[in-house]
Order: structure tokens, then sequence, then C-alpha cells
């Protein structure tokens, strides 16, 4: 069965006003293992990630509010940038594949990429 996702793909393009290079900067992120860590809030709507910066061995913490319609309500990014940053793009991207809305009973949903090897 076919489980839906909690982030849209739509949400997040929407989000991002069609900012194209911001999404691809953030799928970039993903797939150098940039997300280092994901918490989800089922109650609170809230999804909150560690995302590695670009160039430096140092990570942003990014915070996003979802409203009941899974629609992006906030997000913020401890980045220089602060908002609308590839970081904030990769966090949403990567719940988009990793949150089903099963996942929804749960109160909080980790996944500790940390410990992960880096291959870049
Ligand atoms: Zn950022």
């Amino acid at each position: 069965m076919a489980s839906k996702h909690v982030i849209k793909l739509f949400n997040i393009i929407s989000f991002f006003e069609n900012d194209n290079n911001t999404i691809k900067k953030g799928e970039n992120a993903i797939e150098c293992n940039h997300v280092h860590q994901m918490q989800y809030d089922a109650t609170l709507h809230t999804i909150r990630g560690d995302v590695q910066a670009s160039m430096k061995n140092k990570n942003y913490k990014c915070e996003v509010i979802l409203n009941k319609n899974g629609e992006i309500k906030e997000a913020k990014c401890s980045c220089p940038k602060g908002i609308k940053c590839h970081h904030i793009a990769a966090l949403l991207l990567f719940g988009h594949y990793n949150l089903s809305v099963r996942s929804r009973n749960i109160l909080h949903l980790m996944l500790n990429l940390a410990k992960r090897n880096y291959v870049l």
C-alpha cells in the first residue's frame, strides 16, 4: 500500500516560490548526507533537524512548522540567511522522502544519521 507523504513536494515548491536553485542545493545537501538528524513531532506538526553547512564542518539548526493541511507555516534556520535557505529545503525534502502519514501517531521520530560514514 502506498503511504502518503507528510510533506508534499507541491508544498515545498510553493514555499520556495519556484526558487529552483535553492531546492536544487537542498537536494545536493541530501546527496552529500548533510542532513544529520531529523525529529518530527506529529502533535505540534513540527520538524527539526541539523543540516551541515556546505563548505564547513558546522551544523545549522532548522525548524519547520506545518499547518494542519501540511502547508509550511513557518521555517527558520540558524544560518546567516535564516529563512528560505537550502538547509531548510534539504530538511523538507528529506522529510518528504522519509516521513509518511503512518508516522503521525508516533510522537517523535528520530533518525540519527550522524554516525554514518560520509562518502563525499
Ligand atoms: Zn540555513
